[in-house]
């Protein structure tokens, strides 16, 4: 670990380095510096060395054979630039393979780039869903012996550690953040020392959590942080968003780049989810009342009002306050007419929760320019002469210049004004949007392209308008073509990118969806014992189909094989319908024939529900019973299928209850279906490769059964069963489309008697050979101990355990004393502490930093011990990063709460 003034040398080198390039001649201006990935030397000795396709690879471990494919295929796509799509299923060591060998290849190729004239700095951006799944990569990179600078990005709202700012989120919170840092008001925000603690933080800090306690130990704002952590970043973590929503697109620079998107079967939905955009009626009412109180405060405020002027004369926009009030007038104008637009035809007889008017994408140009018009100059702002007067309504011509005025507002107004402008911003988002597809529609017709074309991005839209139930309007313009958000990707020149995912088949559709080619593939193999390890079972008579699903017999017989079922699996089970409907449908069946009661004896009932708050509290309790025995009802494409590992005893068997084929009520599903049939049958694209609809249809099916199938296994060791209860499943389309891995494994159910006695075998035989792996668990765990061990020492800014000891110690006894010199004031805050609940982390670390802080630091440095100055710092670090200790404190500060409470 480096000393302030070495990191200070080293930052300054670099920036005098940086200087000199920038001096030179102007081919070499582009030049970029180029640092070799860090390698831990003594984790390579202990690591196994392989060698594929001329890369040397540390790996932890002798690589399964499975493993070893993988890497060949990463190592081969990015040798010769080409994109992959790779399946490997769950368990298989996807995610460390693919670690281990992007890493071997990036420290490879650093080294020969820094003996070329040009080098390329070529960086690894690895997404996923979720911030939770991202966690996973960062806990597994540090099984590696590679140490890459890294950067994992997120938002304010996963990132901003103020406390007063804990209950805002989203735009409020990005225009709050602005303005404090603006007014030099959040003291986490310390610019000048960012660089610095980027620097030498590049390696260690590894996931969202870390970052966040990194900078409250620091007093340093963990957001900026990781941004600034992105100009020195060789591995940047980011979720999906970041490389598929426009609006996120610009602030990863991914020119170069090897792009990987993990648990790779949601992309197609990301991606069209992405260039989608909506705005609601409300929003636009909303927007209107902001833009008054703006233009009220620029009428009175001459500040704000020069600097306005300031900033549109920069972009040679004269100022005239009519031009805002025009803007006012186009939003007023089009919120009237959508309020008239709720008496339309369509939406006077509800036949669901939602009525739709669903048009053409490019439609929403001409309703935007018929209804921003004050057509009757009720207003009275045309008589003004300005040459962009919105009143007259928006147009093709005076777009740009309408984006530009509420640009330069916002920008000024966020700053300097009182009042937050949030709607107003959603308006301009939305035009803005709009506007993009209309300059492309230019273009063609520039270019004499026809409009109509579904190469125009326009019609690659539907434009839906939705009335809820609680009457509110809204505006959609639902994308259907996943593959803009990857054209868009494309411009930019990545090195290659690599799709990867335990569930990616059936593979054909990802070049027809996403217009990309992917000259490597694997399927690869499980790394189980088949023959030993997994069960599926094809029913042959249960159909859950549409017409059928509501056959309260069928409902019956189903609940009464369940609940022989239970009683021979241990453990966990999951049981998975296609929809909430069907799943409350059965619930409500087998309530009212007391069925319900009879499972609930054997193994107690949780069922799925919409809110991922409540979920999580579901599913710690399911996690507490699965053991002893417990049933999760849940749906396809929810929580249970999507987001949470079910290893070992929390799924022993899973219950598949019909196909889950996508609801063919869903207007945005027929739409897309609709696109896909037009694309389908156009002469212009007769070259490309493309898929049928009701092709793509049965896909998704696929694709969903695969996923809630691959639930059930979920490491080397694990076992269970699957039984497909629905003989739809064996269908020829559908059959060919399940996961290869699995398909040996598949055998008829024909009858319950066979049926009881293989599932009872099977369990029986593999309960057994649970006390071997368990055995290899406890083996492996010193091994992680102390390597997590070793990482807390340098993250402390320590050589050795026996520094890390005393430092705790002299911790532990300066919080001692701490505690023992509580104001008054303190006192009051501990009160909360009231009724044996612990302080909220955020309280407490209010208390930390207030006035108390300062008492602390002063006893602190009048302490006699002999530590370095560095070292001192770090002791204050251990509070947080010492979980034992924080047990410790915990425990110390509910003593003293007690106390306090009791002398009261
Ligand atoms: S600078 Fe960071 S901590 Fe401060 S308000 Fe902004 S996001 Fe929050």
């Amino acid at each position: 670990m480096k000393t302030p003034s070495q990191i200070d040398q080293q930052n300054s080198n670099i920036k005098s380095q940086h200087h000199q390039l920038l001096d030179e001649e102007s081919e070499k201006i582009n030049k970029r510096i180029i640092l070799e990935i860090d390698i831990d030397q003594n984790m390579c000795k202990k690591q196994t060395q392989i060698i594929l396709n001329d890369i040397p690879i540390y790996f932890p471990r002798q690589p399964y054979e499975v493993q070893k494919i993988y890497m060949e295929s990463v190592i081969k796509s990015l040798n010769k630039k080409q994109n992959a799509l790779l399946e490997s299923p769950t368990g298989t060591g996807k995610t460390l393979s693919l670690l281990c060998a992007t890493l071997a290849w990036l420290t490879k190729n650093r080294k020969d780039q820094l003996n070329t004239e040009q080098p390329k700095n070529i960086k690894i951006i690895y997404s996923s869903r979720t911030h939770a799944q991202l966690k996973q990569v960062a806990m597994e990179l540090k099984k590696t012996v590679y140490k890459p600078k890294i950067s994992m990005l997120g938002s304010r709202d996963q990132y901003c550690i103020r406390g007063d700012f804990s209950m805002i989120k989203g735009n409020i919170l990005n225009q709050s953040c602005h303005k404090s840092i603006k007014m030099n008001q959040c003291q986490f925000y310390r610019k000048d020392h960012l660089n610095k603690f980027a620097y030498n933080y590049s390696t260690l800090i590894n996931s969202l959590e870390e970052t966040r306690q990194f900078g409250q130990i620091n007093r340093l704002c963990p957001y900026y942080f990781e941004r600034e952590r992105l100009d020195f970043a060789d591995f940047i973590l980011i979720p999906y968003n970041y490389l598929l929503e426009q609006d996120f697109q610009n602030i990863v620079d991914i020119e170069n780049s090897v792009l990987i998107f993990d648990e790779a079967h949601n992309v197609q939905s990301a991606a069209e989810e992405g260039s989608s955009f909506f705005i609601t009626h409300n929003n636009i009412i909303e927007a209107e009342k902001d833009l008054k109180k703006w233009i009220d405060e620029l009428e009175s405020v001459s500040v704000i009002q020069d600097q306005l002027k300031t900033k549109l004369n920069l972009v040679k926009i004269l100022y005239n306050l009519k031009e805002y009030k025009s803007i006012l007038i186009t939003i007023k104008v089009f919120a009237q007419y959508l309020e008239k637009l709720k008496k339309r035809q369509e939406f006077q007889y509800k036949e669901s929760d939602e009525n739709y008017l669903i048009m053409n994408g490019r439609q929403i140009q001409f309703i935007i320019f018929e209804n921003t018009q004050d057509k009757d100059n009720t207003f009275r702002l045309w008589s003004d002469n300005s040459q962009t007067n919105y009143a007259k309504g928006v147009n093709k011509n005076n777009f740009e210049k309408y984006l530009q005025h509420c640009s330069i507002l916002i920008d000024i107004m966020n700053d300097l004004s009182s009042n937050q402008g949030n709607y107003f911003e959603y308006w301009y988002k939305f035009m803005r949007n709009v506007y993009n597809l209309i300059k492309i529609e230019i273009k063609r017709e520039k270019q004499k392209l026809s409009l109509e074309s579904l190469s125009n991005e326009f019609n690659q839209y539907s434009l839906a308008f939705i009335l809820d139930q609680s009457n509110q309007l809204s505006i959609h313009m639902w994308c259907l073509d996943p593959s803009l958000a990857f054209q868009r990707l494309s411009k930019k020149g990545f090195h290659s990118m690599i799709l990867t995912s335990g569930t990616l088949t059936p593979m054909t559709s990802w070049t027809c969806e996403l217009k990309q080619a992917f000259d490597i593939q694997l399927v690869n193999e499980h790394i189980i014992d088949l023959d030993k390890q997994v069960r599926v079972f094809q029913h042959q008579s249960f159909d859950f189909s549409y017409n059928q699903r509501n056959n309260e017999e069928q409902i019956d017989k189903f609940g009464i094989t369940l609940l022989k079922l239970c009683q021979i699996i241990p453990n966990g089970i999951l049981v998975i319908f296609s929809s909430y409907t069907l799943m409350n449908k059965y619930k409500n069946v087998w309530t009212s024939n007391k069925l319900i009661n009879q499972l609930n004896q054997i193994k107690q009932c949780f069922w799925e529900i919409k809110s991922s708050t409540d979920m999580l509290q579901v599913f710690e309790k399911y996690k507490e019973k699965a053991k002893s025995g417990a049933i999760m009802f849940a749906i396809h494409r929810g929580k249970v299928t999507e987001g949470i590992d079910f290893s070992d005893e929390l799924c022993r068997a899973i219950f598949l209850v019909g196909v889950p084929y996508p609801a063919k009520l869903d207007k945005r599903l027929l739409e897309k279906m609709d696109y896909l049939d037009k694309l389908y049958n156009d002469p212009e694209f007769s070259n490309q490769q493309r898929i049928k609809s009701s092709e793509w249809y049965i896909q998704q099916a696929i694709r969903t059964t695969n996923q809630a199938m691959g639930r059930v296994i979920r490491h080397k060791n694990d076992y269970g069963i699957v039984f497909l209860c629905d003989r739809r499943f064996e269908e020829k389309d559908m059959k060919l489309g399940l996961s290869r891995w699995i398909q040996p494994a598949i055998q008829p159910w024909t009858n319950n008697n066979d049926l009881i006695k293989q599932t009872k075998e099977f369990f029986i035989t593999n309960i057994s050979n649970q006390e071997r792996y368990r055995k290899e668990q406890i083996d492996q765990k010193p091994l992680e101990q102390i390597e997590v061990k070793k990482r807390r020492i340098q993250f402390q800014g320590l050589q050795n355990e026996d520094d890390y000891q005393k430092l705790r110690n002299v911790t532990q006894e300066k919080m001692s004393r701490y505690y023992e010199t509580l104001t008054e004031n303190q006192s009051t805050n501990i009160k909360s502490y009231d009724n044996n609940v612990y302080l909220p982390e955020k309280q407490y670390q209010l208390m930390i930093n207030s006035n108390s802080q300062k008492e602390f630091d002063k006893q602190y440095q009048q302490s006699n011990d002999n530590l370095t100055q560095i070292q001192q710092i770090s002791s204050k670090r251990c509070f947080n990063n010492d979980n034992e200790y924080q047990q410790k404190e915990k425990f110390e500060k509910k003593k003293l709460c007690m106390t306090l409470k009791n002398q009261k």
